[in-house]
């Protein structure tokens, strides 16, 4: 029997590294959905080649478009957030979820409720609502496999370990684009200069994120949830080769790390496998010729993202939700040219400082409803410090 697979984010980087993978191996699968955004010619091709039940564009401007790419085809096309949400909702056994942001929340809680594997690329919806997610997939009898390279990676050193035995996860950042740059450079760094990674092919709001380190200030948050470890347990490693995605300490001293190449393809392909390792179309690495690995300890003066992520994990409730949010409007602010590189760690804090004196930011109890107003808040609040900073 082919397993039933959706993939929600299938245009994006993640999404179409995914299909390379389904596609090696079509038989094995059959293809229930396909969501999209503005991208609606590839998300048709691929629907149309795969043979998917129905391709969803978040985007109710581009039904049309969609229902004409796939016109003759077989596939349904749909449209907006509602048809993205039933899309999610149709039983599949393993579901992607790499749609980007925030708004990866509600779909994926979605494809929780029909149980089988959640993949989870979206590591914003466990900023934002960790506790949230995790939970559903409890009540659900879903499981959630990490997709972020690092958190398959501790996944992965996790395995056949007695999760009590665990002292530490660390993870390792490359430093993105602008590790060795001098401090003051970073005020006029460029779009152009931000997206562009070192080492790997990224989506460009990951790859931004990466020279600024929000990603990783993401990812101690993401570990946090995913692994329900203390703050305090977990570190960050600058590592420029990317080539050690993470390393799990354990109560007698070891170290175990998980070394491969920077291909995303790993991590999912792992995910789409578990429990069994299949052979991937990965490069093998070849130590001799790499020589050596190096590695640091980030300079939180360079990086004040990680130092908010520390401050957000020691507020909890809906400081993960308010934090993303900020980061996501600050993101935007930056890409549309209406602040600097820097001042985007500014805003962030501006907002967080702002929603520091709303008693519901620690304690509210963490819903859908709470996270989306939360979120909403957080963005007005990144708007006018944009304004103030701009
Ligand atoms: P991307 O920008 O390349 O693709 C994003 C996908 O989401 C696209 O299909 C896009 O159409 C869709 N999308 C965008 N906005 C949407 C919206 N409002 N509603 C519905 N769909 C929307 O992003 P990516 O780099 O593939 O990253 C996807 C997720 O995976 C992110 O959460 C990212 O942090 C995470 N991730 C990515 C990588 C990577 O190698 N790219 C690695 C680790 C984690
Ligand atoms: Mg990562």
């Amino acid at each position: 029997m082919p397993r039933k697979i959706s993939i929600l984010g299938a245009t994006g980087s993640v999404g179409q590294n995914t299909i390379d993978l389904i596609d090696r191996d079509r038989k094995s699968y059959e293809i229930i959905a396909l969501t999209g955004g503005a991208n609606v010619q590839l998300l048709a091709r691929d629907a149309r080649r795969l043979g998917a039940q129905i391709a969803v564009t978040a985007d109710q401007d581009l039904l049309d478009e969609l229902r004409a790419a796939l016109s003759g085809s077989g596939v349904a096309a749909a449209a907006g957030e509602a048809a993205l949400l039933e899309a999610a909702e149709r039983p599949a056994d393993w579901t992607m979820s790499a749609i980007v942001g925030a708004a990866g929340l509600a779909p994926g809680l979605a494809a929780l409720r029909h149980g089988g594997t959640l993949a989870l690329a979206n590591k914003e919806s466990l900023v934002a609502a960790g506790p949230l997610l995790m939970a559903e997939a409890r009540r659900h009898g879903a499981t959630v496999l990490p997709v972020d390279s690092e958190h398959s990676a501790v996944f992965q050193a996790l395995v056949g370990e007695d999760i009590g035995a665990l002292e530490r996860v660390i993870i390792t950042a490359s430093g993105g684009a602008f590790r060795d740059w001098p401090i003051a450079a970073l005020e006029h760094a460029t779009l152009a200069e931000a997206s562009c990674h070192p080492n790997w092919a990224m989506g460009q709001r990951i790859t931004i994120d990466s020279a600024s380190m929000f990603n990783k200030s993401l990812e101690l948050i993401e570990t946090k949830e995913y692994f329900g470890i203390k703050p305090e347990q977990i570190e960050v490693l600058v590592h420029p080769e990317s080539l050690v995605h993470a390393l799990v300490g354990f109560n007698d001293g070891a170290l175990m790390a998980h070394v491969g190449p920077p291909d995303m393809r790993h991590a999912i392909g792992y995910a789409l496998h578990w429990p069994l390792r299949n052979p991937l179309p990965v490069a093998r690495l070849d130590l001799a010729q790499i020589g050596s690995l190096s590695f640091s300890a980030p300079d939180e003066t360079r990086w004040p993202a990680l130092r908010l992520a520390r401050e957000v994990m020691a507020t909890g409730g809906l400081a993960g939700a308010a934090f993303n949010a900020a980061k996501e409007r600050a993101l935007d602010g930056f890409i549309a040219g209406e602040i600097g590189f820097a001042a985007m760690a500014r805003v962030v804090e501006a907002a967080l400082t702002e929603l520091s004196s709303d008693p519901g930011l620690s304690s509210a109890q963490i819903d859908l409803e709470n996270v989306r107003q939360m979120d909403h808040l957080a963005r007005i609040r990144a708007q006018e410090a944009i304004r103030k900073h701009s």
